[in-house]
């Protein structure tokens, strides 16, 4: 029996594969160490847990308007303006299972068969298989770490062609914690508009900035840039909500709409518990967000450190998220337990092989040289882990 061709195309998730590997070690009592973490280390807010509460207690556990109960699009709205300079209209929102649920159906909504879509690499592993699905074509922008992993704008325009329907950006980045500025904001916009080209701009990142770092919405540029820009957000890691599964996009309310339908027949509503509490979680005293940006940035300082200061290896530091892209460029050729290290996969099997350290290898984000480390994990295991690697790269020949 044929299956369809479209949905054989769509890889697996790598970065899952190499957790459930490191997770079947633990399981056997293996010391493992993991940088593969793609969510906060921290616990969900206790007044957004009681407000998951209160939704039971009141009853708040039938379907809602398919595309989000009107109270969450509210608060939404009022995050999109105190936070992003941003002004939509709650026909101009959406919430989904998740930004990647909102991701998904962005390109649903705006690709026809043949349009590409244009994705800055390294990128995240899910942006090229979610373009796959919607019927388009990906096509990469090469950034180099020399530019810190930015888009150059003449490589941009150079790419752009009659087929070119949409960008992706995503600022701050996973897995390159690239932060754009609001000049280089502004040359991607006039790119954008010149072509007419839609902006899906992931800001999922946006609360996790450091060294008094701005995020910056594109959309909040000038109207004509506002009128091409889909937002995506959510609140997995802001509020360390990863496994309530609430996202949002915003955008052109022709846009919103096509979501709306598709969403309606494809999952109804997200989980209205979700819904009730993310409600709270964007009302709510968001001072607990200061304490573990400052946990995260004093993590990625050491690691920053730590890399830099082995022979071999080398990392930026980032400016935003909870990732360091590790260069391994000098260390594919070499041999370790008599396998040699050909690429960042070999490099991450021989790692956890060796020492028992998961990492998720670069090529899982188009980025062969590189090896993507997770800062969210604890101070210690961060040191445990960096220490270990050290002597796997000192028992390289
Ligand atoms: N966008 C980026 C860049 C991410 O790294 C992630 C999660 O890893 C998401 C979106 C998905 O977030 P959510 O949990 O809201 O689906």
């Amino acid at each position: 029996m044929e299956l369809s061709k479209r949905a054989q195309k769509i890889s697996a998730s790598l970065t899952l594969a190499i957790s459930a590997k490191a997770n079947k070690l633990k399981a056997a009592g293996e010391d493992v160490v993991s940088f593969g973490a793609g969510e906060p280390d921290f616990d969900t807010p206790e007044y957004i847990c009681e407000a998951a509460r209160e939704a039971l207690e009141v009853g708040f556990t039938r379907y809602t308007a398919a595309s989000g109960y009107e109270d969450l699009k509210n608060a939404v709205k009022d995050k999109l303006k105190r936070d992003n300079n941003l002004e939509y209209d709650t026909d101009q929102i959406i919430v989904s299972n998740g930004a990647k649920h909102s991701l998904f159906n962005t390109f649903q909504a705006i690709l026809n068969p043949g349009d590409e879509v244009i994705i800055p690499v390294p990128y995240w592993l899910t942006y090229p298989e979610t373009v796959k699905m919607g019927g388009g074509k990906p096509v990469f922008i090469e950034t180099k770490e020399e530019e810190g992993f930015k888009i150059n704008i003449e490589r941009l325009q150079e790419m752009v062609n009659e087929k070119t329907k949409a960008l992706i950006l995503n600022s701050p980045s996973n897995p390159t914690g690239s932060i754009y500025n609001k000049e280089e904001l502004e040359a991607i916009a006039k790119v954008a508009v010149d072509n007419e080209i839609i902006v899906v701009s992931d800001e999922i990142y946006e609360k996790i900035v450091y060294d008094g770092n701005e995020h910056i919405s594109i959309a909040s540029l000038n109207e004509d840039i506002k009128d091409l820009t889909i937002v995506i957000n959510g609140v997995s890691k802001a509020y360390a909500m990863t496994g309530w599964r609430i996202g949002y996009a915003a955008g052109p309310q022709e846009i919103i709409e096509i979501m709306s339908n598709i969403q309606s027949h494809a999952t109804s509503n997200p989980n209205s518990i979700a819904q009730y509490a993310s409600n709270a979680g964007l009302r709510g005293d968001h001072s607990f967000m200061e304490e573990r940006r400052n946990k995260f940035s004093e993590r990625r300082d050491y690691m920053y450190d730590k890399i830099n200061s082995i022979e071999g290896l080398s990392c930026l530091k980032p400016g935003g998220a909870f990732y360091i892209m590790m260069n391994i460029e000098d260390i594919i050729g070499k041999n370790i337990a008599g396998e040699k290290i050909q690429d960042s996969f070999s490099f991450a099997e021989q790692l956890l092989e060796v020492k028992k350290v998961a990492v998720v290898p670069g090529v899982a984000f188009g980025a062969d040289n590189f090896i993507r480390l997770s800062y969210a994990n604890s101070l210690e295991n961060i040191k445990e882990g960096l220490q270990r690697i050290e002597e796997f790269v000192d028992e390289l020949s």
